[in-house]
C-alpha cells in the first residue's frame, strides 16, 4: 500500500513508513484506545516541542496509560525519526495505544502499552498557496461527543463525530466542518481549534475542546500583540457575523476561514488580524524560546 515517505518507531525499532505495522488485535485499532500527539518540525527545528510532550504525558496519565520511555528517550526517538527521514519539514506523530494481551483478555490492564512514532512531510489543512482564499466550513448539526463521555482534552481518535460531519460539509458543498455542543456553542472541528474575531477582539470556545498548543500559541500572540482574547463559550451565530475567523492546527498552523455554510465572513477574503498572527506564528519558528533543533536533541546522545 502506498504511504507517504518517513520513518517510524515502531516496536523498539525504526523501519519505512511502509513497514510500520502493528497487530489487527490492538486495541488501539479494536477500540480507538489510544491517545496522540502531533508536532511539527519546521526546518529542522521542532515548534514547541515541550508542551506537545506533556500534553502527550497528560493525557496517557488520564487513560490509564503508561508510556514505555522517559521524556528525554522520546525526544531522542522524534529526532532520530526526523532526522533519518531526511525531512526538513515534517509533521511527527506520537501514539501510545493500550496494545495486545497475550490472552485477548477483555481486562484493558491485561494489554502491553504500544508506542509508535514517525515522521512523514509536513501536512497543512489549509495549503499557504490557498492562504488569501481561505477555508470554507460549514457548521454542522451533527454533535460533538459530549466532554462527560470522551474528555476532548485527551487528543484522540474518536473520530466518528468529526467524520460525519465531513461529509456532511461535503454534501454542503464546503470543504471542512466544525460541531457544536448541545447548546449550540461551538466546539472544534477535525483536528482544529476555531476563533471568531470582532474588531480587535479575539473569542475561542473555553470547554468541550481539546486545548490545541496552536490556539495556545495564537493566544499568547494576540495577548503580546496588544488584542484581547476570550475563552468562553462562542455561540454559532457569533461565528457566522464575525468580521473575521481562523482555525488553529499544528497541522498548518492559523489558517483562516473565510465562509461559513457558503456565506463570506467579512468580506470574504483573510482579515488583517488573522494575517497578522499568521505572521507572528511563522516568525516564532526559529526563536530558541519556542523551538529546538533536531540535531540539538541528537546532540544529546553523546
Ligand atoms: C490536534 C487537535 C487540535 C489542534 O491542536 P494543536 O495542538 O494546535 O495541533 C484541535 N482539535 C482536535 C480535536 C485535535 O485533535
Amino acid at each position: 500500500m502506498l504511504v507517504p515517505p518517513g520513518i517510524a518507531y515502531i516496536d523498539h525499532d525504526y523501519v519505512p513508513m511502509e513497514d510500520a505495522k502493528i497487530s489487527v488485535l490492538d486495541w488501539g485499532f479494536l477500540h480507538s484506545d489510544a491517545t496522540y500527539d502531533v508536532v511539527h518540525v519546521w526546518k529542522r527545528r521542532f515548534f514547541r516541542l515541550d508542551v506537545h510532550i506533556d500534553r502527550f504525558l497528560e493525557s496517557a496519565r488520564r487513560i490509564h496509560l503508561e508510556l514505555p520511555v522517559g521524556k528525554p528517550e522520546l525526544e531522542m526517538i522524534l529526532a532520530e525519526c526526523v532526522s533519518r527521514s531526511g525531512h526538513e519539514d515534517a509533521y511527527v506523530e506520537m501514539v501510545l495505544t493500550r496494545g495486545t494481551s497475550p490472552t485477548f483478555s477483555r481486562d484493558p490492564r491485561d494489554a502491553e502499552n504500544r508506542l509508535v512514532c514517525f515522521a512523514i512531510p509536513f501536512g497543512w489543512i489549509l495549503h499557504p498557496d490557498r492562504r488569501e482564499q481561505g477555508l470554507s466550513v460549514a457548521v454542522s448539526e451533527i454533535q460533538r461527543i459530549p466532554p462527560a463521555s470522551v474528555d476532548p482534552r485527551v487528543k484522540n481518535y474518536h473520530w466518528l463525530d468529526f467524520v460525519m460531519g465531513l461529509y456532511d460539509a461535503y454534501d454542503r458543498g464546503a470543504e471542512n466542518v466544525i460541531l457544536k455542543d448541545a447548546g449550540g456553542n461551538l466546539t472544534e472541528g477535525p483536528g482544529f481549534n476555531v476563533f471568531a474575531v470582532h474588531a480587535q477582539t479575539l473569542s475561542t470556545p473555553r470547554r468541550g475542546v481539546l486545548e490545541g498548543v496552536t490556539r495556545r500559541t495564537a493566544i499568547e500572540l494576540a495577548r503580546s500583540l496588544g488584542m484581547a482574547v476570550e475563552e468562553r463559550d462562542v455561540h454559532a451565530d457569533e461565528l457566522a457575523n464575525a468580521d473575521e475567523a481562523f482555525a488553529t492546527s499544528t497541522a498548518g498552523g492559523i489558517m483562516p476561514i473565510t465562509r461559513i455554510n457558503t456565506e463570506p465572513v467579512g468580506d470574504g477574503n483573510a482579515g488583517p488580524v488573522t494575517k497578522r498572527l499568521i505572521d507572528a506564528y511563522w516568525h516564532k519558528h526559529d526563536d530558541p524560546d519556542w523551538s529546538v533543533g533536531v540535531n540539538e536533541i541528537l546532540s544529546r546522545k553523546e
